[in-house]
């Protein structure tokens, strides 16, 4: 079940959407639109665990999901976006800064 849906949201890769980590036992699934605990609760849609991989699959797998590992999705659960993907964006600006 678990490996069925990971495989489906990371396209077949196996790996974090974020970082490209793909240790397995680390990999979870993400909200992509960080729908709140309220969202998930008045949808009825389980927030995580084998519950949500029960449900995605049970739902033929809906779109607005991604494969994390677990410290991109904790991060990102932190700041909105993943603290790698803070790091690049700051290095872009940067980037963009000098050349200009
Ligand atoms: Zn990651
Ligand atoms: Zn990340």
């Amino acid at each position: 079940m678990v490996p069925l849906v990971i495989g489906h949201y990371s396209g077949g890769t196996f790996r974090c959407a974020c970082c490209g980590e793909s240790q397995r036992d680390f990999l979870t699934i993400d909200h992509v639109n960080g729908n709140g605990y309220k969202t998930c609760k008045a949808l009825g849609i389980p927030r995580g665990g084998s519950e949500l991989y029960r449900w995605l699959v049970r739902r033929g797998f809906p779109s607005g999901y991604a494969v994390l590992c677990m410290n991109c999705n904790a991060s990102k659960g932190k700041h909105g976006v993943c603290a790698h993907k803070l790091r690049t964006e700051a290095m872009k600006h940067s980037v963009e800064k000098t050349s200009t």
